[in-house]
């Protein structure tokens, strides 16, 4: 498996080249939740590792940075980005490589650690996942790991933000089982004060079934006064990956 996949089309990063600091053929995460496209997290864990080689890192983002021109780099993949613990060493080497903004599709769940605030604090897009508004539906949507909960994964959220002078974005997963927590969720996008909500529900093939886009349309309505986005009103540009194979390979993974 590589490091680097896509560029691949991204209804809210644009043009995308994906670099997968897990890499791993299982995906690893902190988070189990109900929607996601890669299936049950097998391997559940919020301790923190090296999973790739920065060299390769390196290698791979020279080398596709040679044959395509992204909008933008973002930590995504086979799990949560922030568990690679070299994730700092890996921000550095892009940014000597490329004047690209670099951006991190993130489950927020490590937000609250010191450690992994302060790389990130380099970076230039950071979309943190927000699905709950409690521990009740926190426990039953993503299903973290033991120790992991709602209030600490609240709490890294508002931290970085404050910290954070890049741009910010709020991903929320919309379905069945939060539809009724519209407006408890955008009192919290209030607090939070992102740069941008990104409204979504899951379109690809999982286990949940995505709400209609009436009923998103809706529930954007509860954002007012936040910069909004939807997924039904987010046309993807157009791409064209450097390795298909790689991509058919991720294929069910959300850019
Ligand atoms: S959707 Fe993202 S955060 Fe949730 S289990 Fe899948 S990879 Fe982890």
């Amino acid at each position: 498996m590589k490091i680097v996949y896509g560029p691949v089309a991204s209804w809210r990063l644009g043009k995308s080249l994906g670099v997968d600091l897990i890499c791993s053929a299982e995906k690893i995460c902190s988070f189990d939740c109900i929607y996601c496209q890669l299936e049950k997290t097998k391997k559940i864990t919020s301790k923190r590792e090296a999973f790739v080689s920065i060299r390769k890192v390196e290698e791979e983002v020279e080398n596709a940075l040679e044959r395509t021109t992204p909008d933008v780099i973002t930590f995504s993949g086979m799990g949560e980005p922030t568990l690679a613990v070299n994730i700092d060493d890996a921000i550095k080497t892009i940014k000597e490589l490329t004047n690209i903004p670099i951006a991190i599709l993130t489950n927020s769940t490590l937000l609250n650690d010191k450690k992994l605030q302060e790389p990130l604090k380099k970076i230039d897009i950071i979309v943190a996942k927000l699905d709950a508004p409690n521990e009740e539906l926190f426990q039953k949507i993503n299903r973290p790991t033991k120790g992991i909960t709602f209030e600490e994964t609240l709490k890294g959220i508002k931290d970085m933000r404050q910290q954070f002078n890049g741009k910010f974005a709020l991903q929320i997963m919309f379905m069945n089982e939060n539809k009724n927590y519209v407006h408890k969720l955008a009192e919290l996008a209030q607090e939070i004060k992102p740069d941008e909500v990104q409204i979504n529900t899951p379109l690809r093939p999982c286990a949940v079934k995505p709400l209609t886009k009436g009923e998103l349309d809706e529930i954007e309505k509860a954002f007012t006064g936040l910069n909004t986005i939807s997924v039904y009103h987010s046309p993807k540009p157009m791409t064209d990956p450097l390795d298909k194979l790689e991509l058919i390979k991720r294929r069910r993974m959300e850019p």
